[in-house]
């Protein structure tokens, strides 16, 4: 097939971990016989730095004309001032908004052969595979009035959380839809007992399950989710949940996997590419990870997974990336480790060196179709 893909490796970290996922799609289009065109774009401090802007108006375009983007990571601490107007995180944002990706795909499924990285029992971690979704272009993180002012000569900082019905019946429908391809439950998370938002939230929720009573439904209080997240993590199934709390919810769920950087996301909404496919927005879950960047050991299986899922939910491509997602489990199996999951006393490998044996394990498994 031919593809168009953007390319938006972004700040720190992203360039670096974009890099490696992008070789494995060279390796997919000529292993598979595939023809896809990459053209890279600005984003975030880089994008601010060059043009002035996080979202490059050139950049939008592009992502929008695309059949499926890549980003890596935005943002670090010399854009964080926080007097800026403008701040690499709004290019985020505005990519989520202008091409209208209401829900993100967070899978976690802790890797047999690294249970150990993580600071909980593996008895704990055994059988844990389940998908958080974020709903992505709405509540408090776009919610306006957003701003500073001075109150009887106090500043105070206001932010709006607000939902639409609308907004909660299509990311439920898309995550009902999600849980009966998988182990046919969901979860709803929300704050009901204490927001108005969440309240409309538990409404709409519940309603939209009545239209998929295959699906075994129940809600859960946020804070209580946190908890269940750690006691009974193999309980669930779908979580589905408002941007805010899925994004908190989804970097304590990372520490199942032993490492922020060992996952991958998937942001989707209704506009399609020319397979008609969701033109989606692929990334790890990580930040540009400044302590580290530069460094050449950020860990890539977050972002080469982020290029599975593109080609499964944007290309079609399920073969394709099921190659991708057993070379990762072998390469991990394999006890090839970069520094976050590093078994004690193990030396760990750099990123350019866990990427040639990640290639040349893809190579080995997937000889080129003649
Ligand atoms: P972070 O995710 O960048 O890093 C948190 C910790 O995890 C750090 O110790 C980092 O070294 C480690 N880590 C993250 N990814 C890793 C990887 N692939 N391999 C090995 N270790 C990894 O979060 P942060 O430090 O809170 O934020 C740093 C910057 O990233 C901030 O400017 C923040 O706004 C931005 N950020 C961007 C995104 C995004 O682009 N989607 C998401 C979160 C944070």
């Amino acid at each position: 097939m031919k593809a168009k893909i953007v390319l938006l490796p972004g700040d720190g970290i992203g360039p670096e971990v974009v890099a490696v996922a992008l070789s494995l799609l060279e390796l997919v289009a000529n292993n598979f016989g595939h023809q896809f065109t990459m053209e890279e774009h600005l984003i975030g401090g880089c994008a601010i730095d060059a043009v002035q802007t996080p979202l490059p108006k050139k950049t939008l375009s592009a992502c929008l004309e695309a059949d499926a983007v890549l980003l890596g990571a935005v943002g670090g601490p010399k854009w964080d001032d926080p007097r800026a107007k403008v701040r690499p995180e709004q290019g985020l944002l505005g990519l989520r908004k202008g091409m209208a990706l209401f829900a993100n795909l967070r899978p976690i499924q802790p890797h047999p052969d690294v249970l150990s990285a993580s600071p909980l029992k593996a008895e704990k971690l055994k059988g844990v595979d389940f998908v958080v979704v974020r709903e992505l272009t709405g509540g408090i993180y776009f919610g306006e009035p957003s701003k500073r002012h001075q109150v009887n000569g106090q500043t105070q900082a206001l932010d709006t959380m607000i939902y639409n019905q609308y907004e909660i019946e299509r990311v439920a429908h898309l995550a009902f839809k999600l849980a009966q391809t998988r182990g046919n439950k969901l979860t709803s998370v929300d704050k009901s007992n204490v927001l108005e938002s969440s309240r409309l939230w538990r409404e709409t929720v519940t309603k939209v399950a009545l239209v998929y009573p295959d699906v075994d439904f129940d809600n859960l209080l946020v804070d209580a989710a946190a908890m269940h997240l750690l006691t009974r993590p193999a309980s669930f199934d779908v979580i589905l949940t408002a941007n805010l709390f899925g994004d908190i919810l989804t970097d304590e769920a990372s520490i199942l996997t032993g490492s922020l950087g060992n996952l991958p996301s998937a942001s989707l909404g209704d506009n399609m590419n020319t397979s008609g496919k969701p033109r989606g927005v692929f990334e790890p879950i990580h930040g540009s990870a400044p302590d580290i960047a530069g460094k050449g050991i950020a860990n890539p299986v977050g972002a080469i997974l982020s290029a599975a899922l593109l080609l499964r939910h944007s290309l079609g491509l399920e073969e394709e990336a099921n190659a991708i997602e057993n070379v990762i489990n072998q390469t991990l199996a394999a006890g090839y480790r970069t520094a976050d999951i590093a078994k004690p006393g193990q030396d760990p490998l750099k990123t350019d060196a866990l990427r040639k044996i990640i290639e040349s394990q893809f190579i080995k498994t997937n000889a080129p179709i003649t």
